[in-house]
């Protein structure tokens, strides 16, 4: 018997009325763990009334009680991440020390938005005109949604709701039906810290439910991050329906390699990047770029590392790559392989006939040297283990190609030269960048976000924009009026 995963609306688990559920399974195994509800339009309605109720009374809730939530949270979260990294391994697949990793990642923004005091504090002008004094304030915008992918169960959701909530605002949780167990193990612990019951809820579901949030009238604003189409979609809907919308999509992250590069850093740098998480990241280095005489040697250096990976269940110690998330991704990912080697990319490393687990949603590494830029394999986000090399003359041919590329979330230089490396981020358009860091994914309090189509809306996720986009700014201007002076005056306000 599978498990049932279902809502939770007004702090306790409600089971879907919907009639519809999605199987979820153990990636490692490929049996089916449990049957997640996928939410109606009549249940998107239930929640965002339950939010609704919720936001009105938390938004009144101090700074410094809305703070100690967040402290006590905070402390829940990092004496439980052991068994919320098993749950995430158990429905993702990752390795059981990356799902580890993933939290302390989003632990990272619940200890930003425990500043929400210092984050939320206004500017104050004394006397900008005579007896008049002008400040800011920034006050929540009611119910948001975030509508999160299969990767990071666990990090991203936590991107959004620790500042969302600290804020003042209800967040209303659609997590990925692949894997929403992550989701509901977090709705416990903010009630054990002491959020009060509505102010977050978990809604399952799919395309319906999505698109209930998308139109409710009483989502005011929704953060998403998935995939570039489905982000696209999301952007264009929210907006058109009067909402805030900040929507984060695919990637295809080059790592550029020039002939001076410690060859060693970078191959143990661009093969953790590559393979890690079984290559389902966003900010995965799917594509080395190689420059000048550099090519042979880093196709060596990181032929030589993959056959010392340890393919298999990610629960099981010593494992270091996991299976894919679903077959039919598997099957997506080795016909990408097919294809690179029938356009003429050379297979160095073959993941398609690697020794792997037959049970569960396995694949080998993969590594594809000259790779052009016309190959499906370069073009599309493959999104698993697959590494691609295209071979370059100069600096500027690399960085030519990373910048015609549609996706910029993030990149990567490997040089030991510091001009080339300030040369490079001053040059490349892309959102986030690394100097000899493969994954370069911002602290907390700075912002992430990448450009062109791996973001639609100006809104990065988290850190500074991320209080701003779950608030609107207020402006007073104020005159405790002196009877004595006080006069009828038509002309428009100046300052005096
Ligand atoms: P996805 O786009 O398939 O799904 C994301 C969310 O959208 C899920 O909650 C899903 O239920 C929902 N969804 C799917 N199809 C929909 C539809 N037709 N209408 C409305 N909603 C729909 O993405 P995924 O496969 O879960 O995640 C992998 C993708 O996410 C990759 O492209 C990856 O690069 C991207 N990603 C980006 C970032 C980033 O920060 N830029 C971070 C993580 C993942």
């Amino acid at each position: 018997m599978s498990e049932r995963v279902s809502h939770w609306i007004d702090g306790q688990v409600v089971a879907g009325t919907s009639g519809r559920t999605a199987p979820v399974h153990n990636p490692a195994t490929g049996a089916v763990t449990a049957e997640v509800d996928l939410a109606s339009a009549a249940e998107v309605s239930t929640a965002v009334a339950s939010a609704l109720a919720a936001a009105k009374s938390w938004r009144s809730a101090s700074l410094s009680q809305r703070s100690a939530v967040l402290f006590a949270f905070r402390q829940l979260l990092h004496e439980r991440a052991d068994d919320l990294a098993k749950i995430v391994t158990a429905e993702h697949g990752k390795v059981h020390a990356d799902a580890l990793g993933e939290i302390a990642r989003g632990l990272e923004n619940v200890e930003f938005a425990t500043g929400v005091p210092q984050l939320l504090k206004g500017g104050f002008s004394e006397g900008a005109a005579t007896g008049v004094d002008v400040y800011n304030i920034r006050q929540p915008l009611g119910v948001v949604a975030g509508i999160t992918p299969f990767n990071f169960p666990a990090m991203v959701p936590l991107w959004m709701c620790a500042n969302a909530i600290a804020c003042g605002n209800a967040f209303i949780l659609k997590p990925s039906e692949k894997d929403p167990s992550a989701a509901l193990f977090l709705a416990r612990l903010w009630q054990e810290a002491g959020l009060p019951d509505g102010v977050f809820t978990v809604l399952h579901g799919d395309k319906e439910a999505v698109d209930g949030l998308l139109t409710h009238p009483d989502v005011a604003a929704v953060s998403f991050v998935g995939s570039t189409p489905i982000a696209k979609y999301i952007y264009e809907t929210g907006t058109s329906h009067g909402k805030r919308v900040q929507a984060l999509g695919g990637a295809k992250n080059h790592a550029l390699v020039l002939p001076d590069a410690d060859l060693d850093v970078a191959a143990d740098a661009i093969v953790s990047a590559a393979y890690g998480a079984a290559g389902e990241r966003c900010m995965a280095l799917s594509v080395a770029v190689a420059v000048g005489d550099i090519a042979d040697p880093l196709v060596d250096a990181i032929a030589l590392r993959l056959p010392k990976l340890v393919v298999g269940d990610g629960a099981q110690p010593g494992t270091d790559m996991g299976p894919l998330i679903t077959r039919e991704h598997r099957d997506k990912v080795a016909g990408y392989v097919d294809s690179g080697e029938a356009q003429g990319a050379t297979v160095v490393v073959d993941g398609r006939t690697a020794d792997v687990p037959a049970d569960g949603f396995f694949l080998g590494t993969t590594l594809l040297d000259n790779v052009t830029p016309e190959m499906t394999v370069y073009r599309d986000e493959i999104f698993g283990p697959v590494l691609g090399v295209v071979r370059v003359e100069t600096y500027d041919e690399g960085l030519a190609l990373i910048n015609a590329n549609q996706y910029a979330n993030g990149t990567a230089i490997f040089t030991r030269d510091g001009g080339a490396a300030r040369q490079f981020q001053y040059d490349v358009e892309v959102g986030m960048v690394g100097i000899n860091v493969p994954i370069p994914v911002p602290v907390a309090y700075y912002s992430f976000g990448g450009w062109k189509d791996s973001l639609f809306g100006d809104t990065h996720m988290y850190g500074p924009e991320g209080i701003n986009f779950y608030t609107r700014g207020k402006v007073v201007t104020s005159r405790w009026p002196d009877p004595a002076t006080s006069s009828v005056d038509l002309g428009f306000p100046r300052t005096r």
